[in-house]
């Protein structure tokens, strides 16, 4: 919820209160329990204007290894913000954040670029792929990035395209796609470098039933390979396939279950 300004000093005391860093023991816990993300007393607040929208807050997360998780909650509840931050989209105002055993939460973007590049696979509501390029530049264009010679990242992006159905699409700019064309071009990028952790905002919700069932089937894939999962939905045919639930509403977990797998 927007809060007045004038309350942020109250506020700022509270979040001097809550956070503490982190012990090495508790990096060594990490790696014990095979914990790949740990968020702990993460704030998020966006400015505007008068009031501060405080997106996260005060939210503490760890994720296993080959955890295939479902965040819920309402519109504006910090879904997507939540994502950004555990993904290395974004920087928390405060608090810590460790992703594959390090400490993303204040580093630089150049950093962050890097880390992603290495680790984590996003993909988003709105597919966001580069309109300029072909649906093969644009897997190529990651794989590049990650320093892949040309000759095999090309067959690396025929090959991902193919099995998200696309192989006669390849040549298409992105507006002579449909939805559901765009955004299994979007998990073929995503999944181009093979990150350890896959995650997803919403990636069904703009899609025909077909679609969707086949994203299902690519997700079922990815957790039978033990891929780390997260994803935003309300999509029960995705719901279906995590081992737990989070319920997130004003910045807050207020549920988190381990679900048992239905297949
Ligand atoms: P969800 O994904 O659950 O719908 P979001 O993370 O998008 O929630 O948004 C959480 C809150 O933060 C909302 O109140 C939203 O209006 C606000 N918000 C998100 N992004 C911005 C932004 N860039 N600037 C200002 N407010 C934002
Ligand atoms: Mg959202």
């Amino acid at each position: 919820m927007p809060k007045k300004k004038d309350s942020l000093e109250k506020i700022k005391e509270e979040e001097e209160l809550t956070v503490e860093d982190i012990e090495a023991d508790e990096i060594l816990g990490l790696m014990k329990d095979n914990i790949v993300i740990f968020a702990k007393n993460v704030f998020k607040d966006y400015d505007i204007g008068d009031y501060l929208v405080r997106a996260v807050d005060n939210t503490t997360l760890k994720i296993k290894e080959g955890e295939f998780v479902v965040i819920k909650g309402p519109s504006g509840a910090g879904k997507t913000t939540l994502l950004n931050l555990i993904g290395g989209l974004d920087s928390p105002n405060k608090g810590i954040i460790y992703g594959y055993g390090v400490r993303i939460s204040d580093m630089e973007e150049e950093s962050l670029a890097t880390f992603r590049l290495m680790n984590s696979g996003f993909i988003f509501q709105n597919y966001n792929l580069i309109s300029t390029l072909t649906a093969e530049e644009n897997v190529i264009f990651v794989l590049r990035t990650a320093g892949i010679p040309l000759k095999e990242a090309r067959k690396r992006a025929v090959h991902l395209l193919t099995k998200v159905g696309l192989e006669k699409r390849r040549e298409h700019l992105p507006f002579q796609l449909s939805a559901g064309e765009q955004q299994r071009v979007a998990i073929a990028r995503a999944l181009a470098n093979d990150p350890p952790f896959i995650l997803g905002d919403e990636i069904t919700a703009n899609l025909d039933k077909e679609t969707s069932e086949f994203i299902r089937n690519i997700f079922k894939d990815l957790k039978d390979l033990k891929k780390t999962i997260i994803l935003a939905t309300h999509d029960n045919k995705l719901i279906d396939l995590a081992d737990r639930i989070i319920t997130f509403d004003d910045g807050r977990i207020i549920g988190d279950e381990k679900q048992d797998i239905k297949n």
